[in-house]
């Protein structure tokens, strides 16, 4: 049985900016759950990744701050709604609307607040069933990300996985941008998965369905 080895620390440095501000946001991510480090410490690493991966010098720093994101492998939407507080128009994070391989859930958020805006009747109940069927419609839809979830974090050893990011991103830019706003066509549901996986294929396979990841054993 082909058991996965303990796990090694996967650090992602991202820099997002602002257009026309000089303010960046930077960000180191580790993917890797067993890893506890001191949230002071993760703050120094941080800063010392900035300086040596891109040699920039910080002049000051506006804010620092830690968190945990968490991304989705799997679960029952249906059984989820079922168990929900009935009559309560749950939105946000509670509806499980989120980009399931990043976790963001603002872009749902602002489709969300339209959406009741516009909503003809604003009653609790009919917005509960609005919120409702877009979390339901928007889960199902997104069951490849999960998929691909399960794949990095179920199949693929920890010492690999960047070698799925350094793939994923020397994808066409197009491809990209739709993937993160959750909107990857067949096409390049294919093309994602194309090419050697860093995974091997049968722990690839047992990772296929959405029970599998929670089949007793299964990795955290
Ligand atoms: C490090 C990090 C980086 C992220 N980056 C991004 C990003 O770049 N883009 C993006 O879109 N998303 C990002 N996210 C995710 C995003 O921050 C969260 O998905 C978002 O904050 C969820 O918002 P929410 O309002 O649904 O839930 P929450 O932020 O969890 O808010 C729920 C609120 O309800 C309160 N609450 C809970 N129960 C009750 C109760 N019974 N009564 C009253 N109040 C209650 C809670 O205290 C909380 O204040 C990031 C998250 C992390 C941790």
């Amino acid at each position: 049985m082909d058991e996965v080895k303990p796990s090694v620390v996967t650090v992602w440095p991202f820099v997002f900016s602002v257009p026309n501000v000089s303010v960046m946001f930077f960000t180191h991510t580790k993917a890797d759950v067993s890893c506890q480090v001191p949230a002071c410490i993760n703050l120094v690493v941080g800063r010392l990744l900035l300086t040596v991966s891109i040699a920039w010098t910080v002049a000051e720093v506006e804010r620092e701050e830690e968190g945990v994101l968490p991304i989705a492998l799997a679960g029952d939407i249906d059984a989820y709604w079922a168990d929900a507080t009935p009559g309560v128009p749950e939105v946000g994070l509670r509806s499980a609307l989120f980009q399931p391989t990043t976790g963001y859930s603002l872009p749902d958020a602002a489709r969300m607040a339209e959406a009741v805006a516009a909503a003809p009747d604003l009653t609790s109940a009919a917005i509960r069933k609005m919120a409702e069927t877009v979390s339901k419609t928007a889960w199902k839809r997104r069951s490849y990300y999960r998929l691909l979830n399960r794949m990095m974090f179920r199949a693929c050893e920890p010492n690999q996985r960047y070698k799925v990011l350094e793939r994923f991103y020397r994808l066409p830019q197009p491809l990209v941008e739709r993937f993160y706003a959750g909107d990857a066509t067949m096409g390049d549901k294919i093309r994602i998965l194309t090419g050697k996986p860093p995974v091997p294929v049968s722990r690839a396979m047992r990772c296929l369905t959405e029970q599998s990841a929670f089949a007793v054993g299964a990795r955290a």
